[in-house]
């Protein structure tokens, strides 16, 4: 649905994205997330067009962002970090500007059924026909998404839509998002990891203008809120390798993956844990040979300073 090669951009001298790739596909929720500066209102203004690449490019569902503006555009729907409403008008009054903003053909009562349907979606019907200015900031952040929803984009971005609520009004908005989610791809940043990890099914974590992490949160969440994680490099001992792991006290969690004759086992135990030795000791009964076993703590800097040596090493 969306594809970024090779995504960079420029202001002036300084370099705020570099070589940013990746696709996200129909129906996913994904989250951008990163401290401030790090690059994530650049990247969802160079997807919707917004913005024009240094380099790279931008295709929504096969359409190129550069050849083809106008018709990658028709299907995003973007909310940008300042949502763009009219204090004076009422919430009828905005999204009827919205569907003339989008060109849609409706008229009159047609019309009006229609702002009335986009109403009945996101539970605007009460408050219709108030002002703007007199709705507090959960709702308005709800026109401003109900907005988006005129011609029924495939694709949602919204810019830190969460700014501002309070926790109330945020798990509303959250419910709010699990609905549209059934009908459409959703793209949102934040700078808080809490605030999105129940939202999306994917995370891409962004730090000074990079790409350094792309996966579901439940593991990012893993990494970043410093669980402890053990990398154990096995050869052989089949099945029995796994259990015994996770059957060691203190392990929490064991993930498995082949690489060719030897498998490497990620072994998230409890902070402040060593778990070692018991893991030697778990593996020694074994047919099989433990390679390597190293520690490995993950935050979002040392995941960002893993990352960057990497891949200066590469
Ligand atoms: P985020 O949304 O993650 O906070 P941004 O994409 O807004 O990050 O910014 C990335 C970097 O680009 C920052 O260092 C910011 O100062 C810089 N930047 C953003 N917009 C502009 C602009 N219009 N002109 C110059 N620099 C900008
Ligand atoms: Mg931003």
């Amino acid at each position: 649905m969306i594809r970024a090669t090779h995504l960079s951009k420029r202001y002036g001298g300084k370099m705020a994205l570099y070589n940013v790739n990746f696709s996200i596909g129909k129906g996913e929720v994904v989250g951008f997330l990163g401290p401030n500066g790090a690059g994530k209102s650049t990247t969802m203004n160079l997807l919707c067009g917004y913005l024009e690449p240094t380099w790279g490019k931008v295709e929504i569902a096969g359409v190129d962002m550069a050849l083809q503006p106008l018709e990658a555009r028709r299907h995003i729907g973007y909310l940008p970090e300042i949502p763009p409403l009219y204090m004076d008008m009422t919430v009828a009054e905005q999204l009827s500007f919205a569907c003339e903003l989008r060109r849609l053909p409706q008229r009159g009562g047609a019309l009006r059924d229609y702002v009335d349907s986009l109403c009945r979606r996101t539970e605007l019907l009460d408050v219709r026909d108030r002002l703007i200015r007199n709705l507090s900031k959960g709702y308005r952040q709800r026109v401003a998404v109900t907005q988006l929803l005129v011609g029924s984009p495939e694709i949602l971005i919204l810019d830190e839509p969460t700014v501002g609520l309070d926790p109330r009004q945020i798990r509303e908005f959250r419910d709010l998002l699990a609905q549209l989610a059934q009908e459409h791809t959703i793209i949102l940043s934040s700078h808080i990891l809490s605030e999105i990890r129940s939202s999306c099914s994917r995370i891409l974590v962004f730090n000074e203008g990079t790409l350094i992490a792309d996966g579901q949160p439940e593991r990012l969440q893993e990494e970043l809120s410093g669980r402890r994680v053990l990398l154990a490099e096995v050869r052989g001992g089949g099945e029995a390798v796994a259990q015994a792991l996770a059957a060691v006290s203190d392990v929490l969690s064991v993930e498995a993956e082949e690489d060719g004759e030897t498998r490497q086992f990620r072994i998230s135990h409890r902070p402040g844990t060593d778990v070692r030795g018991a893991v030697y000791e778990a593996l020694k009964p074994l047919p099989c040979t433990l390679l390597t076993l190293r520690s490995q703590e993950v935050s979002l800097e040392s995941l960002y300073l893993e990352i960057t040596r990497r891949n200066e090493e590469a």
